[in-house]
């Protein structure tokens, strides 16, 4: 396992209408994640052989020493990548004390104006910070920008659109992602989530429109992506280990979970008895059989 993701902030100053995090970012922003236990996992990780460290939260470029994060894991010879909203990123100076220091941003971009974005992430000027954090990180060589679009029922109809700009963007990867059962996206996934039969007919035209991108689905059954299941994240996951706090009767505590595969919340169906894909795949949401049942579901042949 090589890979470490660490959540280095439970904090931030969007209100993503899906956010997986809000429950873990209420229950723990009273515990700050210091430079010196940030510091201490870094250092025992790279001792084990981690060769690259995903800096997420919350939003991770609020963390009060973020810089000096990345210069250490720098330091310690490890690939630095964050998932982000922009934020911080959109102040140029900032921006050109971070970039040397980071290899790669997954930037969050949930629509393809501000209008559908903002909405979703329920802050005024969200969109118009992200674009500021993509140029101002275009101006630096051979830093690769990717991004991540969480996919809901407000902003499905303009899922092609959001794909064009992510490439006008100098996206290199796109990663769609079905929006997940937990935190806010729990507690309203009845009103976020679309359903299967519309993502199948939505495929096709993000992949005409990606051109040179490479395209991910995240959190997507194969059998929901048609012919394009060689898309779908699950048979491209990397094992990694993730840094986060876990509660215990008497404390929390910062520890490593290790994710060998992306099953997080996700069940099989009856269809996967017999579908050649049982194996590659890891099924859908539980949450999604609930509410709509299995019908949309269908055993893969093998070819
Ligand atoms: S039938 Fe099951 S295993 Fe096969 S692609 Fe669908 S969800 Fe995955």
């Amino acid at each position: 396992m090589r890979r470490l993701e660490f959540h280095i902030t439970y904090h931030c100053p969007e209100r993503c209408a899906f956010c997986s995090e809000e429950h873990r970012m209420a229950a723990y922003n009273p515990f700050p994640v210091t430079f010196g236990r940030v510091a201490r996992v870094l250092r025992e990780q790279a001792e084990r052989g981690v060769e690259s460290v995903h800096f997420t939260g919350g939003e991770p470029t609020i963390h009060p020493q973020f810089v000096e994060i990345l210069q250490l894991a720098k330091k310690l010879g490890m690939r630095t990548s964050i998932g982000t909203i922009g934020t911080r990123l959109a102040d140029p100076a900032f921006a050109a004390r971070a970039l040397p220091f980071l290899d790669e941003a997954l930037f969050s971009l949930h629509g393809p104006d501000a209008a559908t974005h903002d909405a979703l992430t329920g802050r005024p000027g969200s969109f118009d910070r992200l674009a500021r954090a993509m140029e101002n990180a275009s101006a630096f060589p051979g830093f690769r920008r990717f991004v991540n679009t969480v996919l809901v029922r407000d902003n499905a109809a303009r899922l092609v659109e959001t794909t064009r700009l992510a490439r006008e963007r100098g996206a290199e990867l796109l990663v769609v992602s079905n929006v997940t059962p937990e935190g806010a996206g729990e507690d309203a996934y009845p009103h976020l989530t679309l359903r299967l039969d519309e993502v199948r007919r939505l495929v096709p035209a993000v992949l005409a429109e990606a051109g040179p991108m490479i395209v991910r689905f995240f959190g997507l059954p194969a059998c929901a992506l048609g012919e394009a299941r060689m898309y779908a994240n699950d048979i491209h996951w990397n094992p990694r280990v993730t840094f986060e706090w876990v509660r215990h009767p008497d404390r929390v505590s910062l520890e490593g979970l290790y994710s060998w595969q992306p099953d997080r919340k996700r069940a099989k169906v009856t269809a996967c008895g017999s579908c050649s894909w049982n194996r590659l795949c890891h099924g859908v949401f539980a949450r999604y059989v609930e509410l709509y049942g299995e019908a949309e579901l269908h055993a893969l042949e093998s070819t």
